[in-house]
């Protein structure tokens, strides 16, 4: 049933909303009330076409049954159960089956709630990894400009949006960022950019500065999204990982909107043949529906710690709702239905299409870049006139007035959508944000 909460804002008072500009928010609300497949549904029962998958996350669509039913089946069977010292199958039976779908060589999941979360916890088994092995002075984290990790303060430290660092004091200690790969003479590349490999030799700078005997790990998004879908040119991520290895430092991935087939592959490093040490994934892991998020580990990370007695924590960290056992029944019925409908490949399929349509609005008004790869891609507008960020935002208002919702970053706007999208909706997509950018200011 449509809602009517579009009138008092006095109402809205209460919700502080996250990464919002509240009071233009609350001034002219945009609600959500209802979702279905490929369509949310307003509080004014209009449908916008979700350009987006949620916020990268419901890869296969929205109010999917078999989600739905197996959520509700386990709220009644068991809702909770503590996640230390005690298990339930679910999260046994969900770790195997992410380990089945994931690149060989991964063989372990931890489990938290979030890609904030799973940051965090990737880079702390990180540093608590080489303390294991006798290596404990390795305490230095590499991230990269222009790299969303999250917002906790491990994931903003090596993080790289300056807007998420700079208000919030000193952060971690020991951070080193490389730069980013986003080049001016790879515009409208379609798929990987071919400049641009040799950025990852700055980790070899990085080196030499510090030593490799204080470098812990290294961490990147093997595809940029939240900075507005910065692709890595080729070569880029094996030359990381010749170097990383070279030195002994760990690699971690943050698919976090990369894994369960956003690229046409289960996850990134399958898709750019590339093997971290570790991955963080969350967000598709459960399609969004309940929140949830993993570390994926080799079995040389994960049996370092299973050394001395038994009867002692090998890793002193954990979530009260670790593996949570509603969170694990969204991830397998998640998982079933991606397999069902070859949707972890799908975004392959589609690319050809997808890339066609998107890179047909090359030429418009203020179009500086369109890239694309997989089932994600993005234009790149140029800034208004001493206001950053509001041509793009407009863009935004007016797409979703349009009935498609579309996600701005800074200039650039980036979509995602679920990864069940039809050719004719891709069409709908991108035809209705030409109209859009045409008539922009
Ligand atoms: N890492 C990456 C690569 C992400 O894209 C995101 C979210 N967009 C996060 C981490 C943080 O995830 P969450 O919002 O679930 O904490």
């Amino acid at each position: 049933m449509p809602l009517d909460r579009k009138s008092a804002p006095n109402d809205l008072r209460a919700f502080w909303m996250p990464f919002t500009s509240n009071r233009q928010f609350k001034s002219a609300p945009r609600m959500l009330v209802a979702a279905k497949d490929m369509h949310y549904t307003t509080a004014d029962g209009r449908h916008i076409l979700d350009g987006t998958a949620g916020l990268w996350c419901c890869n296969a669509g929205h109010g999917r049954p078999r989600i739905t039913a197996a959520v509700q089946a386990q709220v009644a069977e068991m809702d909770y159960a503590p996640a230390f010292q005690m298990g339930h199958p679910l999260a046994f039976e969900l770790a195997n089956r992410i380990v089945d779908i994931a690149p060989d060589g991964i063989e372990h999941v931890f489990y938290c709630n979030s890609g904030s979360e799973a940051v965090d916890t990737a880079l702390k088994i990180a540093l608590a990894w080489h303390r294991a092995r006798g290596e404990g002075a390795r305490t230095r984290l590499i991230g990269r400009e222009r790299g969303y990790h999250g917002v906790g303060f491990g994931g903003i430290s090596v993080g790289g949006i300056v807007n998420n660092r700079r208000f919030f004091g000193s952060l971690l200690a020991g951070v080193d960022h490389l730069p980013h790969t986003h080049l001016p003479q790879n515009a409208f590349t379609k798929g990987q950019p071919d400049h641009g490999a040799d950025l990852a030799d700055e980790l070899e700078r990085i080196v030499a500065l510090h030593g490799a005997e204080t470098i812990a790990a290294v961490i990147v998004e093997p595809m940029a999204g939240s900075t507005g879908v910065l692709l890595p040119p080729k070569g880029y991520l094996q030359r990381l990982r010749e170097i990383t290895r070279k030195h002994g430092i760990l690699l971690i991935f943050d698919e976090v909107i990369t894994g369960f087939g956003r690229l046409g592959s289960p996850f990134a490093a399958q898709h750019f043949d590339v093997m971290p040490d570790m991955i963080t994934c969350a967000k598709g892991l459960t399609n969004g529906v309940i929140p949830m998020g993993a570390v994926l580990t080799t079995a040389a990370i994960h049996d370092a710690f299973m050394q001395g007695p038994e009867h002692v924590i090998e890793l002193f960290h954990g979530y009260t709702y670790s593996g949570n056992p509603v969170a694990c029944a969204a991830g397998l019925a998640t998982l079933d239905t991606y397999a069902e409908e070859g949707l972890l490949t799908r975004a392959g399929d589609l690319e050809a299409h997808w890339q066609e349509a998107l890179h047909g609005l090359r030429g418009l008004p203020h179009v500086l870049d369109v890239r694309n790869m997989g089932l994600i891609g993005a234009v790149e507008l140029a800034p208004m006139e001493g206001q950053p960020g509001k041509r793009a935002f407009e863009a935004f208002l007016r797409a979703y007035e349009a009935g498609i919702l579309i996600r701005v970053t800074g200039d650039i706007i980036a979509m995602s959508p679920p990864l069940i999208i039809s050719t004719a909706q891709i069409d709908e997509l991108i035809g209705t944000l030409a109209e859009v950018l045409t008539a922009l200011d």
